[in-house]
């Protein structure tokens, strides 16, 4: 069995303007990285097209209305402080959530074992109405509907490793019982959501607020707690939300995990999915802006991912 890798030529173009953080080169450096994995168990592909019935389950008809007529013919234009779109953006975003749901469906009809996307923009910031932190439409989110209205699962989780808190992740599945959502990072820090109170109508967030400073072992000895809540809930499929600024060179956090770190992490939590359901395990890519540690910690986290074919 292989582990797929899935991108899109669009994930280069969607230009966000110069230093910009959230910028082209660090899709480029990801697939670089993945590139140099020596092994025939990975498999590239390129997202195929979808229904868009599933994006308007995630997001409001009014939110993708006024996203897709927000692509300028030229230059840039902001949707909010920091979440800037070009033309070639259009294609972008809808190839970003593509990949995820052709992720899906090759776990599904077991053309591979498990995926990860290597797209931008990124997604969890995105909330149901709302554009911000750099995402415009919640990729994670329309995996887990997909998996749900499509596959007509009954159990998703959604692991959300990113040094960020999920905001549009945890605002779009609040009081949806069927999709459990856990995430690690920095706390208090942007976007400022994310206490451990919160915690959705069915007790189906979880958030662990980590301090600033955190190192390695005591990010690894929290990551025990994420485990045992998947324990708890026995997923059918699980989602990573995978964002990989928590690294101790990341410049936009202050974290300090290493990339190997990422690679213990997707380790322990393959070892439950194989145990719950059958290694059905799709990642994508969110932040993580350091480009030297991303593709490090990016090939880290693949080669977990492989080791469980
Ligand atoms: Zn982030």
């Amino acid at each position: 069995m292989k582990t797929a890798i899935i991108t899109s030529d669009t994930s280069v173009k969607h230009n966000t303007g110069l230093g910009h953080p959230e910028n082209a080169d660090r899709v480029s450096a990801v697939t670089e990285g993945l590139k140099k994995i020596n092994n025939k168990n990975i498999i590239w592909k390129k997202n195929k097209l979808f229904d868009s019935k599933y994006l308007e389950i995630t997001h409001s008809k009014k939110y993708i209305n006024d996203v897709e007529t927000s692509f300028p013919k030229k230059g840039l234009f902001f949707l909010d402080g920091d979440t800037i779109v070009s033309p070639e953006s259009k294609k972008a975003t809808l190839d970003a959530v593509g990949s995820i749901v052709t992720a899906i469906d090759g776990v599904q009809s077991k053309e591979f074992y498990n995926a990860f996307c290597a797209v931008r923009p990124p997604g969890h910031h995105a909330e149901k109405n709302k554009a911000m932190g750099f995402c415009i439409y919640n990729n994670v989110a329309v995996g887990a509907h997909y998996l749900l209205e499509k596959y007509k699962f009954n159990k998703v989780a959604i692991i959300d490793f990113d040094v960020h808190h999920g905001n549009g992740t945890q605002d779009i599945f609040y009081d949806n019982k069927k999709v459990l959502y856990i995430s690690t990072h920095q706390y208090p820090y942007y976007p400022g959501t994310g206490g451990d109170k919160e915690k959705g109508k069915h007790n189906n967030i979880f958030n662990i607020p980590l301090a600033a400073g955190t190192t390695s072992e005591e990010y690894l000895n929290a990551y025990e707690f994420v485990l045992k809540r998947i324990k708890e809930f026995k997923p059918e499929f699980i989602l990573f939300s995978a964002g990989f600024d928590a690294h101790k060179d990341d410049p936009l956090a202050q974290l300090q995990l290493t990339s190997k770190d990422f690679y213990d992490l997707t380790k322990r939590t393959l070892n439950l999915a194989k145990l719950y359901c059958d290694g059905k395990v799709v990642s994508i890519l969110e932040g993580g802006y350091n480009l030297g540690a991303l593709q490090k910690s990016t090939q880290m986290h693949v080669n977990a991912l492989l080791e469980f074919n």
